[in-house]
């Protein structure tokens, strides 16, 4: 009955040291978020111990009368929450979620049309190397050099020409909000089944601030641990005629036992969705994001070679272009991390340089929002990046706005 400390102090010094760095540094990374206390404390608990393979009330072992609860709590949330009509809460990540779809409604060798990876798809939309690309034929469209919005218009035509069994709408990197309309009518114009993979902004739906794909879409896929704040997890949502094919794909389709630990903790963080607190939160992040993107377009930013792909944002981040920087995407991210602040360097679409150095960044404002910040928290972590971006920077003065901000807005307290 040993404490972590006690039993592997090399793990918990590990898991200490990293407590120390989401306090102390900036997280902005655009797919992170910090999963609230009681998450973690479900997460962490005894139903870790428990094997439940099936679904409430239809399992394969004795002893589920606690986890059917746990898991039902979860699956009523997640309907209730965006207006679905079946929801699975097994997967445990959105690639497995991504592919159970795949799973129940295709075959190999079928054609599905995806965002392209360079231009803010997610590897599991049909890079040749992810499962999607290698089992499917994977078709992809792009958005626009001229304002780097999605191309509705090539969607159509390849959709036409090439007739996938599935068109998919979603993305890792991208700054705007998806036309759902648009995408259904394409889908039925081609006789397409249409997912919507909105791992990245969930969140944003849940509170309101962005619209709901679940009325367009015939599944729609999302992880429970980026806008929406919870365990690191995927969940499928289905109209209620592909619940059975949906249900059957994860398990015994692809997973077994499921992770009933992490399913009371999904519940939980759907629970925390629907409250106001969260979508007061959410606004926060939406603001900061606009901030952020109205700094970096100042004159002084474009002067360093900076730019934001499409003018601006409608979401939880920014991409920044930095085709005209002297900095590569590999020394703007070293550079932020130098100063304390986390982001991850991202490919632009038709990105002249190779994809692990590339020529922008990805900045997202889900997590400091969830640590408290403001509109003038975020002006100031705007302005820290638009400094650290120009050709020369003073990293130690911007290193102590940096550690002023983190302190101004503990973490985890008492934790
Ligand atoms: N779908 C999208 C759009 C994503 O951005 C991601 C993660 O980056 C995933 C799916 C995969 O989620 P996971 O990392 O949990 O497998």
């Amino acid at each position: 009955n040993q404490s972590l400390a006690q039993l592997d102090p090399e793990v918990a010094a590990a898991v200490d040291a990293e407590l120390a760095r989401q306090r102390d540094t900036l997280e902005m990374i655009a797919s992170e978020n910090f999963a609230p206390r009681a998450v973690l404390e479900a997460q962490g608990s005894v139903l870790t111990n428990k094997y439940a393979e099936g679904y409430p009330g239809r399992r394969y072992y004795g002893g589920c009368e606690h986890v059917d609860v746990v898991e039902q709590l979860a699956i009523d949330r997640a309907k209730a929450l965006f207006g679905a009509e079946h929801a699975n809460v097994q997967p445990h990540s959105g690639a497995q979620a991504n592919t159970a779809v795949y799973f129940a409604l295709l075959q190999p060798g079928d054609t599905i049309l995806g965002l392209d990876l360079a231009h803010g798809g997610h590897l599991t939309h049909g890079m040749r190397i992810n499962y999607s690309g290698k089992i499917l034929n994977a078709v992809a469209y792009h958005v626009r050099e001229s304002d780097g919005l999605v191309d509705y218009d090539e969607v159509e035509a390849l959709a036409k020409e090439h007739q996938p069994k599935l068109i998919i709408a979603g993305w890792s990197a991208y700054p705007r909000q998806l036309d759902f309309a648009r995408f259904r009518e394409i889908a039925d114009q081609t006789g397409a089944l249409l997912m919507v993979d909105m791992a990245h902004f969930a969140g944003l739906v849940a509170a309101g601030l962005h619209p709901n794909p679940v009325p367009y879409a015939d599944v729609v896929t999302t992880t429970t641990h980026k806008t929406l704040g919870g365990p690191r997890g995927g969940l499928i949502l289905a109209k209620a005629d592909l619940g059975k094919k949906i249900n059957s794909a994860v398990f015994p389709g692809m997973q077994g036992g499921p992770l009933e630990h992490v399913i009371a903790a999904k519940a939980v963080a759907l629970k925390v969705a629907a409250s106001e607190e969260f979508a007061e939160r959410q606004r926060r992040t939406l603001s900061g994001a606009r901030i952020l993107a109205e700094r970096l377009t100042r004159p002084d930013a474009a002067e360093a070679g900076v730019r934001v792909l499409s003018g601006g944002t409608d979401v939880h981040l920014v991409l920044v272009d930095l085709v005209n920087s002297q900095l590569n995407g590999k020394e703007a991210e070293d550079r932020l991390h130098e100063i304390g602040i986390t982001v991850n360097r991202n490919a632009v679409p038709n990105d002249p340089r190779p994809p692990m150095v590339t020529s922008g960044l990805r900045i997202g404002t889900p997590a400091l929002a969830t640590r408290g910040f403001g509109d003038a928290d975020f002006a100031e972590v705007a302005d820290v990046i638009a400094e650290a971006l120009k050709p020369e920077f003073d990293a130690p003065a911007l290193r102590s706005r940096v550690r002023a901000l983190a302190a101004k807005h503990p973490l985890y307290p008492g934790l």
